[in-house]
């Protein structure tokens, strides 16, 4: 498979620190800052720093230490938030988008961590 990766997006210009973010963690291979159009209360996104389209394309190229280290701060995200329900958390939702019907906008992957009040049904009919 070929992915075309368009370094123009805005999620590279962050990671360029063209455009400023509001930080929420950083690691070696990710970083989570919070959307700038929140839809819960909590609203961040997790992104590798690799330039990597969608799910699939991490999936399919990224090393194991990215991959390792994307789920794990995910992961912290939820627990350093209070969320998870291991930890008595409310708990919370991971969306990634992707493709058309997936409704992807900003072609560098992601994943959604939305939270902090009841989230309703996953999708709308
Ligand atoms: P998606 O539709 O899954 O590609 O989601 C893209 C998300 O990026 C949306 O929720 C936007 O609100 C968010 N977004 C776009 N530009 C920025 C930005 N400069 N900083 C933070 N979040 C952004």
């Amino acid at each position: 498979m070929a992915y075309d990766y368009d370094d123009q997006n805005i999620f590279a210009k962050i990671l360029r620190g063209e455009i400023p973010n509001s930080t929420v963690a950083e690691t070696d291979h990710s970083l989570a800052f919070n959307d700038i159009a929140p839809q819960a209360p909590i609203h961040v996104l997790v992104i590798p720093k690799g330039a990597y389209v969608n799910f699939d394309h991490f999936a399919a190229e990224a090393s194991d230490a990215e991959i390792v280290d994307f789920s794990r701060l995910v992961s912290k995200i939820t627990q350093d938030l209070g969320l998870a329900p291991e930890g008595n958390g409310e708990g919370y939702r991971l969306i990634a988008n992707s493709g058309l019907n997936g409704h992807q906008e900003v072609p560098h992957y992601h994943i959604h961590i939305l939270a902090g009040r009841p989230l309703g049904p996953m999708l709308v009919k």
